[in-house]
């Protein structure tokens, strides 16, 4: 876990805020204690995470399972972003009040968020992570196609829709 800053806090309890009023407008919701939710922590993940987006994480003791924080990626503070935000924090809040496991109940809960468009931002996300971390490409030389990594591949991936070797540009060297 990383350190918010205070304006990086700010537009966590911002966030917090408009999950909270979808989620205190839901019916379904109504037997979840959501002042679990207004009151958890709430911190960043590293920078480097890559596939992780949020997170929820407890504490085991003796006396059982505690809710610690609530964490989410620095870069879905960008306000490009703030709809897959809202919906990776509404995700995270399910988590703590209480639906531990992505189960069939779990996703059934997860659908009732009212935005169709944030949801399906995920592997969008993880590829601009991967384009603002990338050292190089991995180049087909077949269709052209290019993947941003942060390692040069060294002749040892294929293209997935050619299945061609995948040759190394470093990126420096194209700008
Ligand atoms: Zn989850
Ligand atoms: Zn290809």
């Amino acid at each position: 876990m990383a350190r918010a800053s205070p304006e990086q806090m700010i537009l966590l309890e911002q966030l917090r805020k408009d999950v909270l009023e979808v989620m205190h407008g839901l019916e379904d919701l109504v037997s979840f204690d959501l002042n679990i939710v207004s009151e958890v922590g709430l911190g960043l993940l590293r920078k480097s995470s890559t596939q992780r987006h949020g997170v929820t994480r407890w504490t085991r003791s003796t006396e059982g399972i505690q809710l610690e924080t609530v964490d989410l990626h620095p870069v879905l503070l960008e306000p490009d972003w703030n709809d897959y935000a809202r919906f990776v924090l509404f995700h995270e809040f399910l988590h703590a009040i209480g639906l531990r496991s992505h189960n069939q109940t779990f996703r059934w809960h997860e659908a009732l968020w009212p935005d169709s468009v944030g949801p399906t931002r995920g592997v969008e996300f993880t590829d601009y992570m991967r384009m603002k971390r990338a050292k190089w490409f991995w180049v087909c030389s077949q269709c052209e196609k290019r993947y941003p990594r942060q390692r040069a591949g060294k002749g040892k991936y294929q293209c997935r829709t050619c299945r061609c070797r995948l040759e190394d540009v470093p990126i420096v060297d194209e700008r």
